[in-house]
């Protein structure tokens, strides 16, 4: 097999795995920051919720509807982010973000399921499915309330 064969396989059991059973997901009750995203071209639709404690993440869980690519890269943003401070959190909102504008001198630095998200990078038309929850969790960082949305 390839590596980009590999890659794609990869990312299609990994998709199907977390969207099958989310992790840490429903309604945080205690959170003290939340933000709503929503992607108009799928109709995704995913709530992220911290409670920080100070600069680091204590908890992260997220709710919603949408897509199978859309529910998986929530799913394994709140396992990624889980206990690392904001900046961590950022620099791997960085990473996915990278990885989703593939260029000539890419560097493959993600890792596990993070990596194997990349794969969706085959499909265009899906990237803003797998990106959701990140620039989601990117607004609740910063404390904002508002809705985010995949457009531009
Ligand atoms: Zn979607």
């Amino acid at each position: 097999m390839t590596h980009a064969a590999k890659l794609q396989e990869l990312y299609r059991q990994t998709v199907l795995e977390h969207s099958r059973h989310p992790r840490n997901f429903g309604r945080l009750e205690d959170a003290d920051r939340s933000a709503e995203g929503y992607n108009p071209l799928c109709g995704d639709k995913v709530t992220v919720y911290l409670q920080m404690n100070d600069d680091t993440i204590d908890q992260v869980t997220f709710e919603g509807v949408g897509c199978a690519i859309a529910l998986a890269s929530a799913s394994i943003m709140t396992e990624q982010v889980g206990k690392k401070t904001a900046a961590q959190a950022r620099d791997d909102i960085t990473e996915i973000m990278q990885q989703f504008t593939p260029s000539e001198h890419q560097q493959a630095t993600a890792h596990g399921d993070m990596a194997a998200l990349g794969g969706v990078s085959a499909y265009p038309s899906r990237i803003r499915c797998a990106t959701l929850a990140w620039k989601t969790l990117e607004t609740a960082l910063n404390g904002r309330s508002q809705l985010t949305t995949t457009e531009e």
